[in-house]
């Protein structure tokens, strides 16, 4: 009884676009940038950019590998733009932005697995703005594969010191084969361990997972409490909404009573320091304030 095309009134927002969001569009643009906030179409981008909060895209339009549920286009990445993360820092000064997340597609062509390219936009961010929060959400550098090549890339992260490190699982041990057959649930969870010990205690550690994709509520619970277990320490929870046909098939609408229930758990029994979890959450929605709250920035 879950049709297509028949959204639960707590999804449905009202897409309203003001001179700022315009600001922002133009910008981006001038500045050859990409934004997961206008090429997801999140729903949230409103708010977020009229709260000073955005979340870039880096290391080009393609990623190298295929997850089931996501909107980014897989292939063959075209180049490599080491001018970058210089053109992040400059947007990030621009748009007089509080907070920025930095995501990077999947860049198994590299050597380092694109670890430079996040180092270097935090240290552009710092060097220009150093009052703004930065988070960082790469892919696993490998890690999954081989995890001595990935230990080494996320230690050029390290290095640079972001307020927020985010690696996010997305989904439970029993989907994930089939949902992201190129990580690894058990490798995923081992290279955030190996982010809680390597980063300073003050860096939160993070992660995400998207409910509707086919899992029970326990399994989300079982997966909360692993990562809990590999020293997580910011969650975050939301609904799945299919972006195309083509894309796995949405199972469920869980009740905003449902992740009201997670975040309970995570805060109040598992002693995370922040979930963050309801039908319109997305990994980097009000990432400011999960920093605060971890105390992390
Ligand atoms: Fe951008 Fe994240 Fe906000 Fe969506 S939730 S608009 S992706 S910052
Ligand atoms: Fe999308 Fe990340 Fe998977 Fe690439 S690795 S398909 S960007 S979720």
């Amino acid at each position: 009884s879950l049709p297509q095309g028949r959204k639960p009134d707590w999804l449905k927002v009202k897409a309203s676009f003001g001179d700022n969001f315009k600001d922002v569009t133009k910008l981006m643009e001038g500045l050859e940038l990409n934004t997961v906030c206008a090429q997801a179409r999140c729903p949230n981008i409103y708010e977020c950019w009229e709260t000073r909060e955005a979340t870039f895209l880096i290391g080009g339009e393609d990623c190298t590998r295929r997850c089931g549920f996501c909107q980014i286009k897989t292939g063959k990445p075209k180049g490599y733009d080491v001018d970058e993360p210089r053109r992040v820092a400059e947007a990030v000064e621009h748009l007089g932005l509080r907070f920025a997340v930095v995501t990077m597609v999947a860049r198994d062509d590299l050597d380092d697995s694109g670890a430079w390219l996040v180092a270097e936009t935090i240290r552009q961010i710092r060097t220009r703005t150093p009052e703004v929060g930065v988070e960082v959400l790469p892919s696993d550098f490998g890690y999954g594969h081989d995890p001595m090549k990935g230990a080494a890339a996320l230690e050029q992260v390290v290095d640079a010191e972001p307020d927020v490190f985010a690696f996010n699982l997305e989904t439970t041990r029993r989907l994930f084969p089939v949902i992201r057959p190129s990580f690894d649930y058990d490798r995923g969870l081992a290279f955030l361990a190996l982010a809680r010990e390597r980063f300073p205690q003050t860096t939160a550690v993070k992660s995400n997972l998207i409910a509707g994709m086919g899992e029970t509520d326990d399994e989300i619970l079982e997966c909360m409490r692993d990562l809990q277990a590999a020293g997580v320490n910011t969650l975050t929870i939301g609904q799945y909404l299919q972006p195309s046909a083509q894309h796995l098939h949405l199972d469920r609408y869980v009740t905003p009573e449902a992740f009201a229930r997670f975040r309970e758990y995570g805060e109040v029994e598992l002693g995370f320091d922040h979930v963050e979890s309801g039908p319109m959450v997305r990994s980097s929605y009000h990432a400011g304030q999960q920093a605060i709250d971890a105390k992390a920035w």
